[in-house]
């Protein structure tokens, strides 16, 4: 069955036979957390992996290694996922790779230094109703509490546009993340890990444009699956919503020999 925008269903047929044909032992499994493991809502502080994915999830982790990669901090997502995977890799990729601790030390000194430069800028700036979170490797710049949103907006654009070094900018919803320049993306973080650990494979699966930035990986060997099926996307494959990313898992333990 074809989705729109020329996605396959991972449920169909097709979709279902390329899974188990390319899910084995030597597949590093790889999820995003909001809108995959768990699902949103409308206070990003009250998410929740729920429990038949968190016993999907300990299930997999017997079988083959599995890992995180969020936009959140590596200790805010901990403290929601209520199960601790082989590798959570934070800050959009920035934070928890093997090997990188050092560049990890530059990245806090960097997320400091913006930091420090916004709260300047927007307390002579009638800054109302934006608030600067720093999250270790990057900073955040919410503007949700602004009563004029889209004027918020346009003022943290301008401010983030007088920064020293300049930040990859990762816009959400009524929040801007500042990431630094050299840190990898979600698609290099997964590289990077495959690479590190040894697996050959990757499957990944995720519901937002930085997903993209694995999805439109070329000349790897990957299985990628995009929750939603809405707006364009580069997935392989596509889930309808979340509610059937727990079914998903039961097909990647069964495909990994998890059966009995
Ligand atoms: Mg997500």
């Amino acid at each position: 069955m074809t989705l729109r925008q020329n996605l396959t269903y991972l449920f169909s047929e097709t979709g279902l036979a390329a899974l188990r044909g390319f899910i084995d032992s030597a597949t590093l499994l790889a999820f995003d957390l909001d809108g995959t493991l768990a699902p949103i809502v409308a206070d990003p502080g009250g998410i929740r992996v729920p429990q038949t994915i968190r016993d999907a999830s300990l299930k997999l982790m017997e079988q083959t290694t599995m890992a995180v990669i969020t936009g959140r901090s590596r200790s805010n997502a901990q403290a929601h996922l209520g199960m601790t995977p082989h590798y959570l890799i934070g800050n959009h990729g920035a934070e928890g790779l093997p090997g990188r601790e050092a560049y990890e030390g530059e990245y806090l000194e960097l997320a400091k230094n913006w930091e420090k430069q916004l709260k300047g800028l927007f307390a002579s700036a009638n800054g109302a109703g934006i608030v600067i979170e720093n999250k270790g490797a990057t900073v955040s710049v919410h503007y949700r509490a602004s009563c004029e949103r889209a004027a918020a907006r346009s003022q943290v654009l301008s401010g983030i546009e007088l920064l020293n070094p300049q930040p990859r900018i990762i816009s959400g919803k009524c929040v801007e993340d500042l990431v630094p320049a050299t840190a990898p993306n979600k698609g290099e973080a997964l590289l990077y890990l495959m690479r590190h650990l040894g697996y050959p494979k990757g499957f990944y699966i995720g519901d937002d444009k930085t997903d993209e930035d694995v999805f439109r990986l070329m000349g790897e060997q990957l299985f990628t699956v995009r929750v939603g099926t809405a707006g364009p996307s580069r997935a392989g494959y596509a889930l309808r919503n979340q509610q059937e990313v727990p079914g998903l898992l039961k097909e990647l333990v069964n495909a990994l020999g998890g059966q009995h």
